[in-house]
């Protein structure tokens, strides 16, 4: 196990790739999963895709309901008509904070650390976690979200890697 260092930069080829489905869980993905969890624990942080560690594949880590969850292949199946906009920063753009408007709920489809399909309906920061997460997976950051319209300016900076 080990911490991996982040990738930064708004340019960074790693960072603005879609990335590559995993067709199985193997022994070698799994180390990469601990490895990311045992970096995303010493960056305190709400989540982590690999991309961040230089890993251009579907695979990222989030927080949901308090406990970091393994979301591999995720895909966004249902999204709710009702958006909320919170500010966002970012472990791989460090000292950017982007107000980023994003559907409340949605339903994300993936596979599990053991390889097993799960489906879960997300609402409020847990759903805003994996929509952020899985923007790095396609290769997009918050800064593409600038034209956003800041409306929540006196609410607190959220940090979201
Ligand atoms: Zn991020």
């Amino acid at each position: 196990m080990a911490v991996l260092p982040i990738v930064t930069g708004d340019t960074t080829p790693v960072l603005r790739t879609v990335s590559k489905n995993v067709p199985q869980v193997t022994k070698t993905i799994l180390a990469l999963i601990k490895d990311m969890e045992e970096t995303l624990k010493d960056e305190g942080g709400l989540g982590l895709a690999a991309p961040q560690v230089g890993e251009s594949l579907q695979i990222c880590l989030a927080q949901i309901g308090g406990k970091v969850q393994v979301l591999v292949n995720p895909e966004i199946t249902w999204r709710s008509k009702e958006a909320d906009t919170e500010e966002e920063g970012c472990l791989s753009l460090p000292n950017i904070v982007v107000a980023v408007m994003r559907p409340r709920e949605i339903v994300v489809r993936y596979r599990n650390r053991k390889g097993m399909e799960e489906e879960r309906r997300l609402k409020d920061m847990d759903a805003r976690v994996v929509q952020h997460e899985m923007d790095h997976l396609n290769g997009v950051l918050i800064v593409d979200y600038l034209s956003s319209p800041a409306t929540n300016e006196h609410r607190a900076p959220v940090t979201i890697v």
